[in-house]
């Protein structure tokens, strides 16, 4: 049997110069290479005649070469070489650009397979750098060619021949990953097999095979995964919260009246703290749809009961908002809330610490420092964390720590369709505010090009004069990034200096960003908040929570280079107010057909779920799960998208292994313990 994991080096063809270039695809071991899956395929099988070639296709066709192949120098660096080629329905002009050593390869009288892109314009067709063979011969012709996604500095070729190697090296020496029993029930090909054809197919109907097959281990390992970790949930005892604590109670008091969404949510989150079993549950819901208050509920229940309660968010300006929300409603109710971040003094802090392990503190809200070992509760029984996708499993699972087998409730505002939520988060139960509170004023949404310059900078002017407040949204120019791309990205401070200078010299403007200090930050907010500043200039830093009900228009710039959900969310910092929202989404008009899509579906809809949705649909698992941030597993095959009704099938597959083997510790489970236990350990945020 061959070793999956042995280094990539010893691949026949892989070089000390190729290493690292492959190491910066994230390929490392033999499994690695094996498991880098091309992101489509060219079909050089397709054979057609030169009479019924048509204009921009690519096509392989067998001819014979007429004339002689000339060479023509028609400036410095550039050599065409030319030939005529004919079969029995017409002829055809092939043309190579500087590639001179053709003309030892092709002789005048033989035929060859040419393949290559087709140029079909008034009685001249031609090809244009076609590869070729010999016609017995089929290496870069006559079969279909894997392409493979983003590959650095390696050619494709040196990819593809990478691969093959590799094949070689594991055909009849693989060990099956899955189980016997599992490729008859499920008819789907052996790995090996699996394995070449996803990388050459032999043809179409092959390679449809190969990826269900490994689409179907992808998703079942996962599923068999998460199952696994809500197993090990369920086996402790959690707290039972005091049933005569009623949460309408509270309820009843409320400036407004809850959604019935909330109230259903409530009620899943009563039970659950009600039941001796531990909560962990998922509160989703979109931006604006009134989570917070469904955690101070959660959190009256949790400290009338007799506990304590933490509170945890990702930046101090969010959690300096909670602890004002919280005192809201709480303190009337005699429950005291205090706030701890990194910036509270040593002083404030050791008293905080104190009254927080004698139970003087009911509810502490706070950033990360909640994490340090001297944060010790008395009687911790709820934690909630907001916007779970900044914070890791083991940051979750620290804080809970802190407490004995408290209950969990975690919020985010990452829309994910339900039916993908269900699925993703198997370890979490799921709640979803899937409404929002009445009488919620419609941003309204322009996609605009610079042409509207003007008219845009106007309209803002006539808001800030009226005395509201703008935020000016720039990408992050990363330092990958070419140079060319680089000339038409400006970075913050550039953007800030046009604006304050150029556009609009009689306003405050000021700028935030990433790598400033926390401090500063903070300072930067405030000064938004107390409407100090007119016009905030940043990056996505705002992205999430902040609440600054006076700014009114979100302008995004270069708004094409953004994905669906952060655009959403950033569309989501206004409209939080009485006044009339707007999000202004510049746009370069020579953009990518999917940033014009993104654009339009903008335009078309402020709900979070028909964007994922739609999200989904432009881009399969789409940036909403791309980014290792949002703790959803990245797929090496899988395509959520397409591959949904595949996950569902998947999904009950693993229900019933799981329910006839809990431990998959079964003779005929082995490999899928042994997929389960290699996935447990890779990801800590499965
Ligand atoms: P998010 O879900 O984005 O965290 P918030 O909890 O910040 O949303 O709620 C947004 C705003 O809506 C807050 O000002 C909150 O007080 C208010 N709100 C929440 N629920 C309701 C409701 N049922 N009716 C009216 N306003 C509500
Ligand atoms: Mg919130």
């Amino acid at each position: 049997m061959v070793d999956l994991k042995q280094n990539v080096q010893y691949v026949k063809s892989v070089g000390p110069a190729k290493v690292p270039l492959l190491n910066s695809l994230n390929i490392y071991t033999l499994e690695d290479l094996l498991t880098y899956f091309p992101r489509e395929y060219e079909d050089r099988s397709k054979i057609k005649n030169i009479a019924d070639l048509i204009d921009g296709e690519e096509v392989t066709i067998i001819a014979r070469v007429v004339s002689e192949v000339n060479i023509n120098r028609i400036r410095k660096n550039m050599v065409i070489v030319k030939t005529v080629a004919e079969d029995e329905t017409g002829k055809c002009i092939l043309t190579w650009f500087n590639q001179t050593y053709i003309k030892q390869h092709i002789k005048r009288g033989e035929s060859y397979k040419f393949f290559g892109k087709v140029t079909n314009e008034l009685n001249h067709i031609e090809i244009k750098n076609p590869v070729f063979d010999k016609i017995e011969i089929t290496k870069n012709t006559g079969k279909i060619m894997p392409v493979y996604p983003s590959t650095y500095k390696l050619s494709q070729t040196a990819i593809r021949q990478a691969m093959q190697n590799a094949l070689n090296m594991i055909n009849s020496k693989i060990q099956e990953t899955l189980p016997e029993y599992l490729l008859s029930e499920y008819n789907l090909l052996g790995i090996e097999k699996s394995l070449n054809e996803i990388h050459f197919p032999t043809n179409l109907e092959n390679r449809l095979q190969a990826r269900k097959r490994l689409v179907f281990e992808e998703l079942l390992t996962l599923q068999l995964a998460l199952l696994e970790l809500k197993g090990n949930n369920k086996k402790e005892k959690g707290i039972e919260f005091n049933k005569n604590v009623k949460m309408s109670n509270i309820i009843n008091k409320l400036p407004f009246k809850l959604t019935k969404a909330q109230l259903r949510v409530l009620e899943e989150i009563d039970k659950d703290m009600e039941s001796k079993k531990i909560m962990n549950r998922l509160l989703q819901g979109d931006v604006g749809s009134g989570k917070t208050v469904v955690a101070i509920i959660s959190a009256y229940k949790a400290v009338k009961s007799g506990y304590q309660v933490a509170v945890m968010a990702p930046t101090a300006i969010l959690a300096t908002q909670h602890k004002e929300e919280f005192n809201k409603i709480l303190k009337p109710l005699g429950i005291r809330c205090e706030l701890l971040l990194g910036a509270t003094t040593v002083k404030n802090k050791k008293e905080i610490l104190e009254k927080l392990h004698n139970g003087e503190i009911d509810v502490l809200i706070g950033t990360h420092s909640l994490l340090t070992e001297n944060v010790i509760f008395k009687n911790l029984g709820l934690v909630v964390t907001d916007e779970q996708h900044r914070f890791g499993v083991k940051q979750r699972t620290n804080i809970i720590s802190k407490g004995n087998n408290p209950d969990t409730l975690v919020m985010t505002a990452t829309p994910i369709p339900r039916t993908l939520a269900l699925i993703l988060y198997g370890d979490l139960d799921i709640s979803i505010i899937d409404e929002l509170p009445p009488n919620r004023k419609k941003i309204e949404t322009y996609a605009v090009t610079k042409k509207m310059e003007e008219r845009i900078n106007n309209f803002i002017k006539k808001n800030v004069d009226e005395g509201r407040q703008v935020y000016v949204v720039c990408p992050l120019i990363e330092e990958k990034e070419g140079e060319e791309e680089k000339n038409d990205l400006k970075s913050v401070k550039e953007w800030t200096k046009i604006y304050s200078e150029q556009i609009f010299p009689e306003y405050k403007v000021d700028y935030i960003y990433g790598k400033m200090k926390q401090k500063e930050k903070d300072e930067v907010m405030k000064k938004f908040k107390n409407g100090e500043i007119n016009i905030l200039v940043s990056t996505t830093v705002i992205e999430v929570g902040v609440n600054v009900p006076n700014a009114n228009i979100m302008v995004i710039e270069n708004a094409d280079r953004f994905g669906l959900a952060q655009l959403h969310q950033l569309r989501g910092r206004v409209g939080r107010g009485e006044y009339q929202s707007y999000c202004i989404l510049k746009y370069n008009s020579k953009c990518s057909q999917i940033g014009k899509e993104r654009m339009k579906i903008m335009q078309e809809t402020n709900e979070g779920f028909i964007i994922a949705e739609k999200d989904l649909e432009l881009r399969g698992t789409g940036e909403f799960f791309g980014t290792k941030q949002h703790g959803i597993p990245e797929f090496k095959i899988a395509n959520l998208f397409i591959d949904m009704p595949m996950l569902k099938s998947v999904q009950s597959v693993a229900l019933k292994i799981e329910s006839e083997d809990p431990g998959l510790t079964l003779e005929k489970n082995k490999l899928l313990r042994k997929l389960v236990k290699e996935k447990l350990n890779q990801s800590i945020s499965l």
